[in-house]
């Protein structure tokens, strides 16, 4: 018997999540001086100050106790930060670990999955884990106000008496597109009570407030809508691996069942602590992020791609042709983007918004690519 037919059957199923490229492991591959990042939507404006002062100098010796089970200064910061009662948030390592500990709460082998095409890689690989059967719904068309974003219409017909997860990131990632206030709301009345929505906002500190509407505003009305957040975008605090979750507190209690107890270290619960109170942080690199994605998607436009609009800290751009090539040459010269053929979308590629002069040294960069590397 072969080992891999050991594993549950769901995992027999699935294949690992593409984390993309270590920058370090690659740079030193490639024997370059620095690498230029932009693959992995991190926030190069990085965390609060007070966040940075608060790791600084630190002796770690409160390393040898466990941390708070139940991160109740972390969860009260959260809560105040968005007038919800502490009892409704779950904490997590990345909202990634929630993505998949809600699947493993809710899904059981044979239960209907509900994600749209395009929708971000976790979302399949949640599903394929807990045993759940995968329903990929088609997207928008390429030619709409949201090219290649979740189809409303077509998502609430994909619902069945076998739903019991849905999983919709506004923004979503990769396409950068999102759902207004009516979409969202039409879209949740139509959903059976039997199934639980999960409404990503990895990106939600980043978006225009006008446009993409807050889901925890419409838990009142849909007491089985999950919303789960991140510090490891707008925060800039991915390598701490913190995220959480807000629902109706009956659903939080549920899954503290299936949390590991200590999931949350004791580093990232300060530093997330810290990080939710600086809201002008948070401000500064909401707007900074705003006025470059406008300026990189100008300038890729300029280079003749077909940009996506966004709302994230990223951007989707079609090259019309395949996009690996340029995605090597790019690599080649330093800068490390992120490939979407494992998302059925080879032509394209998705960069992150940098800092002012990383996005124009990478515009500088695909210029030359596209000009010399692959005339
Ligand atoms: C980055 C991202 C996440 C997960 O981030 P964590 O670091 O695990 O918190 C979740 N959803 C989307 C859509 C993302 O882009």
């Amino acid at each position: 018997m072969q080992i891999e037919q050991l594993a549950a059957p769901g995992v027999q199923r699935l294949t690992a999540y593409d984390p993309g490229y270590d920058p370090e492991t690659i740079r030193l591959q490639l024997g370059l001086p620095r690498m230029l990042e932009l693959g992995s939507n991190e926030n190069g404006h990085g965390p609060s100050a007070s966040v940075l002062e608060l790791l600084r100098g630190r002796d770690f010796a409160d390393a040898i106790r466990y941390p708070d089970a139940g991160g109740r200064k972390l969860r009260s910061a959260i809560g105040a930060r968005w007038a919800v009662d502490p009892r409704a948030i779950t904490l997590g390592n990345g909202s990634h670990e929630l993505l998949v500990l809600i699947a493993e709460t809710f899904v059981a082998p044979g239960d209907e999955v509900v994600f749209p095409q395009y929708g971000f890689a976790v979302f399949k690989l949640a599903a394929i884990g807990s045993g759940g059967l995968p329903v990929q719904v088609s997207a928008l068309p390429r030619s709409g106000a949201q090219p290649l974003g979740a189809d409303p219409e077509a998502m609430a017909q994909a619902l069945s008496s076998r739903t019991r997860l849905v999983y919709l990131a506004n923004p979503n990632n990769p396409t950068g597109t999102w759902w207004d206030r009516a979409t969202l709301a039409r879209f949740l009345v139509r959903v059976p009570h039997h199934a639980v929505v999960v409404i990503d906002e990895a990106y939600r500190e980043y978006v225009d407030e006008r446009l993409v509407p807050d889901a925890v505003a419409l838990q009142d009305l849909h007491p089985h809508v999950v919303v789960t957040r991140t510090f490891s975008k707008a925060h800039g605090l991915a390598a701490l691996r913190i995220g959480y979750a807000i629902s109706n507190p009956a659903l939080a209690s549920v899954l503290e069942r299936t949390r590991l107890t200590f999931n949350a270290n004791l580093y990232a619960q300060r530093a997330a602590t810290a990080a939710i109170a600086d809201r002008a942080h948070v401000e500064r690199v909401r707007a900074a992020n705003a006025a470059e994605r406008e300026k990189l998607a100008a300038g890729l436009k300029s280079l003749g791609l077909f940009v996506f609009p966004s709302q994230g800290n990223f951007v989707l751009a079609d090259f019309g042709r395949p996009a690996k090539p340029v995605e090597d040459a790019l690599l080649r010269r330093g800068a490390i983007v992120r490939p979407m053929g494992g998302y059925g979308l080879p032509n394209c590629l998705r960069i992150t918004v940098g800092l002012p002069e990383e996005n124009r040294e990478f515009l500088e960069l695909l210029e030359t690519v596209l000009r010399e590397d692959l005339a």
